[in-house]
């Protein structure tokens, strides 16, 4: 059984990194927002520089913020982000590497320290001029009433902390991975299609050291049948993953 596999390597590991994507969050009822009903089929990107440049980008933007808030506002964490919650709390995970914006790790009760939402978070918003960040809702209601993009007190505009195209990722974010990839005895990387870099670079690092490198994914990744990967578990993340943590995580 593949799911048994995937518990002697987390039952071996001390300093396991996980990556996330998408596919752990579709069964807490968020779209993949990269799959065909996903809302980037149906609107285009908008990317930095016009978001920055352009009030009507910035509505537009705004408009798409709307739409997605009110999904993730009522979504709960589901049982593949509370099964890592409990490998963490066995002592078993260095770092929670997630391109997921909606904030359901940080939900779940995965430790801060521990967790690098290298795609930023939906759950804040954050001023481009003097970078405070602050709760979303107000500035929600705010646009939708008035349908103006909000403003900081400072003057700047403000963003969702997420990291938008044409945009690079934060350096410390990405230090913060490098390290832990640097120390891990295992990789695991759930839901993604590892298609989006520098993120699905990330275990091959740790891959490429000698880390055994577990894959859970249902359909293709850029990493299927790479010399690198120990396991791949074709499938649905949460018919297999809390299954594999409580197997893992028993008394002998
Ligand atoms: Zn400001």
């Amino acid at each position: 059984m593949a799911a048994e596999r995937l518990a002697e390597l987390l039952k071996s590991s001390k300093a396991a990194v996980i990556l996330t994507g998408a596919g752990i969050s579709t069964a807490s009822g968020i779209p993949d927002f990269r799959g065909p009903n996903g809302l980037w089929s149906r609107r285009r990107p908008v990317y930095y520089d016009d978001f920055m440049s352009s009030e009507t980008a910035r509505i537009e933007y705004w408009d798409y913020k709307l739409e997605s808030w009110d999904i993730y506002h009522r979504a709960q964490p589901n049982a593949v982000h509370h099964a890592i919650v409990a490998l963490e709390r066995a002592g078993k995970v260095v770092a929670v590497l997630t391109q997921n914006v909606d904030g359901l790790h940080r939900r779940a009760g995965t430790a801060t320290e521990r967790l690098v939402e290298l795609h930023g978070t939906d759950l804040l918003v954050e001023c481009q001029r003097c970078h405070a960040t602050s709760d979303p809702l107000p500035h929600f209601d705010a646009f939708r009433a008035t349908r103006r993009p909000p403003t900081c007190g400072c003057g700047g505009i403000l963003k969702a902390a997420t990291i938008s195209f044409g945009q690079s990722l934060r350096a410390s974010d990405l230090d913060r991975a490098a390290v832990a990839v640097r120390r891990a005895d295992l990789v695991v990387a759930l839901g993604s299609t590892l298609s989006v870099h520098p993120a699905a670079s990330l275990p091959l690092l740790a891959a490429q050291r000698g880390a055994p490198y577990a894959i859970v994914n249902r359909g293709a990744t850029d990493h299927d049948g790479l010399a690198s990967v120990t396991l791949r578990i074709e499938g649905d993340v949460t018919a297999v993953v809390p299954r594999a943590v409580e197997a893992a995580l028993a008394h002998d």
